[in-house]
């Protein structure tokens, strides 16, 4: 390596740590002046090129100030999770090596641990361990693969190759899903070409689960979506009781489980009890597993079904059916599991539990303290998410928005049952007691001041 190239990137590490020992105190949403300053990027393609000191120099001055400081201990917005620090230090490893992570043959440090994380995935999940583990982009491109190979399957036992003869003059697949399924389920649905206007819907109870009476038909050409960890309430559907009616009826049950699926590993697992019974899940390691974007897991029970819909072996790149190109949508893909192979080893299952054992505490202490101050949770807080209202619409959306300009913390809005309330995930690593407390403080000044 050059000297050039070592400074440089030496320089990198410097400014990136100097960025994350500020993140306790920086504003977690940036203010003004750091959003007009952006405008000094709008600068034509350059002809000749800057300096690489000089790019990283502009990135750091004018980008770390127009960060949203997710990477930090007060943000409580969507289920977004830090970073932790054995991931974040395997990440740094694995951008050295710069792995093109498709098979054995492009990288056998990654094939390996790979494998390995997928194991360690299904055995913290308590999914069946010889299940198929694909490392995708997101819990959306996850969704897609475990989809197409739930339709593809789905065909095959109607005698239906779908490979060969695509979609047209098929059997209809029945979709039927949640009321509150999450849009990127409806996203991989509609971009694998089930009409919207053809999904079945299963009404929901008052939490949000999909209420067992009133269950749309099941039978040998449904594809049942379910989910664990409701996006407003992360509450759980009763896989208990749905799985094995949807299994005795013939149908394939899919979970999107993109935060959820980890209170499985916790105390609070007993919850989501039954879930193993289906055949394929989604979830995500950039949310609760704290690792860095991108990442997620497509998991198929039948390991097949996932490698043939995701196959994509050439005469030049034949690999094992297992290999990460046959288990994604990508092709040149990144090392993506190293990183959650690296949450995993450090956490140890133990820490696993206390972690999102953690944020459970957390978010029910978050929950009563706001209650006992007249705010209104809609949900139980049985999981990390915790939806508020205040007294009126305005009051909901005002106490929002001033936490937002605050600075100090960041959330966002939703809609539950029509009506604006806001919604408090704890989901990373770096939130202390006392942060929870601050949020707390924060939030009863902002009703006492707030009209
Ligand atoms: C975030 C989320 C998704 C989508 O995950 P991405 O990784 O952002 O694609 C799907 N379902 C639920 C319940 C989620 O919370």
């Amino acid at each position: 390596m050059s000297t050039t190239e070592r400074a440089l990137l030496a320089d990198a590490d410097r400014r990136a740590l100097a960025y994350l020992d500020s993140s306790a105190t920086r504003r977690v949403f940036p203010d003004q002046s750091a959003l007009d300053a952006l405008s000094a990027f709008d600068q034509p393609l350059p002809t000749t090129g800057q300096l690489a000191d000089q790019v990283l120099q502009q990135l750091d001055e004018l980008g770390s100030p127009a960060t949203v400081v997710s990477n930090g201990p007060r943000y409580f917005g969507f289920v977004i999770g830090a970073t932790l620090p054995a991931a974040a230090a395997a990440e740094r490893m694995v951008l050295a090596w710069d792995q093109c992570a498709s098979s054995f043959d492009n990288s056998p440090i990654a094939d390996k641990l790979e494998k390995v994380a997928g194991r360690w995935v299904c055995e913290a999940l308590g999914l069946p361990t010889d299940s198929a583990v694909g490392f995708g982009t997101s819990a959306t491109a996850c969704t897609l693969a475990c989809l197409s190979a739930a339709r593809r399957q789905l065909l095959a036992r109607l005698g239906w190759d779908f490979d060969q003869y695509g979609l047209i003059g098929a059997p209809e697949i029945r979709v039927v899903l949640s009321e509150t399924a999450h849009i990127t389920v409806k996203k991989a649905l509609r971009v694998l070409g089930f009409g919207m206007g053809r999904l079945h819907y299963a009404p929901v109870d008052t939490h949000g689960r999909i209420d067992p009476q009133r269950l749309p038909e099941l039978d040998d050409r449904t594809l049942l979506i379910l989910q664990a960890g409701e996006v407003n309430t992360g509450e759980f559907d009763r896989f208990a009781e749905l799985i094995p009616r949807a299994k005795a009826a013939g149908a394939w049950v899919h979970v999107d489980g993109a935060f959820g699926l980890w209170a499985r590993a916790s105390s609070s697992a007993a919850q989501a009890d039954g879930v193993e019974l289906a055949d394929s899940w989604t979830t995500d390691g950039h949310k609760w597993l704290n690792t860095p974007y991108d990442s997620a897991m497509a998991i198929c029970r039948d390991a097949d079904a996932l490698a043939s819909a995701m196959n994509s072996d050439a005469a030049y790149a034949t690999a094992s059916k297992d290999a990460q190109k046959n288990l994604t949508l990508e092709f040149s893909r990144r090392a993506r599991g190293i990183a959650i192979w690296a949450a995993l080893a450090s956490l140890g299952r133990d820490g696993l539990r206390e972690l999102i054992d953690r944020h459970i505490a957390q978010a029910g202490r978050l929950a009563e303290a706001l209650r006992a101050d007249g705010y209104q949770v809609l949900n139980r807080v049985h999981l990390n998410q915790v939806l508020v209202q205040a007294d009126s619409d305005e009051q909901t959306v005002a106490i929002r928005q001033a936490a937002q300009a605050s600075g100090d913390t960041w959330f966002g809005p939703t809609v539950w049952q029509g009506r604006p309330a806001f919604r408090l995930s704890v989901s990373s690593w770096r939130t202390t007691d006392a942060d929870i407390d601050a949020l707390i403080a924060l939030l009863l000044r902002l009703k006492r001041e707030t009209p």
